[in-house]
């Protein structure tokens, strides 16, 4: 059923090249979407050869979405391609630390992380999202779904603070959609993970990680595919009642003592 209604439709992912990127990418794929992997590194035209294998639909973009005067245009030239975009999710990002995987104390950090963490999580989701909506307006489905993270939620002392001020403030962005389109079918929705076990995550120093564990309920860390479950859901017919809220997919450390 699913999967008949998504035929026609075309979800587009960022930060698709690797990690929870990745594994939402061939989620949703598995639930007949053309996906549209869009990555600053080239390892997306190996991922869309991957997912054509599976017998599934995909194109890579590349792109550098921290160069933001270039995402209008680079959005544009997507959409020309491949005439439409029915689901955004905002996934691209990173978490800048010392070479030693240490976090930056809030007194050690610079414009150039803070910079680059609000380009990332909130300035090119802004204008991502600009330049989708439109066409889900005139369709009136849409689906926007930004991957924040339980950092915007709660202070974490592994984390930094332009990590988490840009993670907040993508929930922020994801109410402000939610609540202006509402009334056109289009949804928009945060997802905020806890510890998932992704390249990202292996850069770092390992008592973060262990650190991570301590008193986590489920004593484990999130898979990739966990929050690519939980995107497919948002992505869905099923989840159209469903906007302006954050999923925290964390293994339960909002219970922890
Ligand atoms: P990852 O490093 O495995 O993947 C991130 C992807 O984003 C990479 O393919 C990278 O090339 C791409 N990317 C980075 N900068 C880019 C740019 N300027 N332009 C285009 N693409 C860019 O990381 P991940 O763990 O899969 O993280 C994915 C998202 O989930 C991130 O937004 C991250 O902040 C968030 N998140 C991760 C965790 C975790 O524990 N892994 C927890 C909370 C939130």
């Amino acid at each position: 059923m699913q999967k008949k209604d998504n035929e026609h439709r075309v979800a587009v992912v960022t930060g698709a090249a690797s990690g929870i990127g990745w594994a939402i990418s061939q989620r949703l794929a598995s639930d007949g979407f053309q996906v549209v992997l869009l990555d600053k590194s080239q390892t997306v035209f190996e991922r869309v050869e991957e997912l054509k294998r599976d017998g599934h639909k995909g194109t890579g973009v590349v792109a550098d979405l921290s160069d933001l005067a270039s995402v209008p245009a680079m959005a544009r030239s997507m959409l020309d391609d491949v005439g439409r975009c029915d689901v955004l999710v905002n996934n691209a990002g990173t978490h800048i630390k010392h070479e030693d995987g240490s976090r930056f104390r809030f007194e050690e950090v610079t414009l150039k992380e803070w910079d680059l963490s609000i380009a990332l999580h909130m300035t090119a989701p802004m204008l991502l999202s600009q330049a989708v909506l439109p066409g889900m307006k005139e369709r009136l489905w849409g689906r926007v779904i930004n991957i924040s993270s339980r950092t915007a939620r709660t202070f974490a002392m592994q984390s930094s603070a332009f990590y988490a001020a840009s993670k907040a403030g993508n929930l922020s962005l994801t109410r402000t959609i939610a609540g202006e389109y509402a009334a056109y079918g289009i949804t928009s929705n945060a997802i905020a993970p806890g510890r998932i076990e992704t390249p990202l995550t292996a850069l770092d120093a390992a008592t973060f990680n262990a650190a991570s564990l301590a008193g986590l309920p489920v004593g484990r860390v999130g898979q990739p595919w966990e929050i690519g479950a939980a995107v497919s859901f948002l992505a869905s017919d099923e989840s159209g009642f469903i906007t302006g809220t954050v999923l925290d997919i964390n293994g339960g450390a909002f219970m922890a003592p």
